[in-house]
């Protein structure tokens, strides 16, 4: 048990020492209609490393782990459950964003991050 709150603090500081924590937890979607307080926070990864320290830390914290874009979709979807005993968090892939893999003349596939805007 020690060693999971050692692992949990730890991560904690990591996060927060590197600056992936928006200390703004009210997330809106594109038009404002749809906003959630995420009471864990909003965090934004600058790697794979960080993604998976916040996954990580989100799994032994059993907290609810929203994904968000730009926030375009209509709907409540990305909307976080504020009211969770565990409570709630919010993670932006904006930051991970490389191409991995460009096409070629046989393979028309385009291979790249998560976080990566069509435009
Ligand atoms: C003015 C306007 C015009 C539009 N026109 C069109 C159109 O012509 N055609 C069309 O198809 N759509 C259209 N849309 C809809 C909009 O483009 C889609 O809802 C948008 O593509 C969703 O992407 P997002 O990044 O905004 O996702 P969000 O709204 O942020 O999230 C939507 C869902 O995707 C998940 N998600 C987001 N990013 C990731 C990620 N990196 N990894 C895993 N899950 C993720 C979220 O958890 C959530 O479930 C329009 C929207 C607007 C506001």
């Amino acid at each position: 048990m020690w060693s999971f709150t050692y692992i949990l603090i730890l991560n904690t500081f990591l996060l927060t020492a590197s600056g992936t924590v928006d200390p703004s937890t009210v997330w809106t979607d594109w038009d404002k209609r749809q906003t959630c307080t995420p009471t864990n926070g909003i965090h934004q990864p600058a790697s794979i490393d960080e993604l998976v320290q916040i996954v990580t830390v989100a799994e032994f914290m059993e907290t609810q782990l929203k994904t968000v874009g730009s926030g375009h979709s209509f709907s409540q979807i990305t909307l976080t459950d504020d009211g969770r005993v565990n409570g709630s968090m919010i993670v932006n892939l904006d930051n991970i964003k490389k191409v991995l893999k460009l096409p070629t003349d046989n393979d028309h596939t385009v291979t790249v991050e998560a976080g990566i805007r069509v435009q």
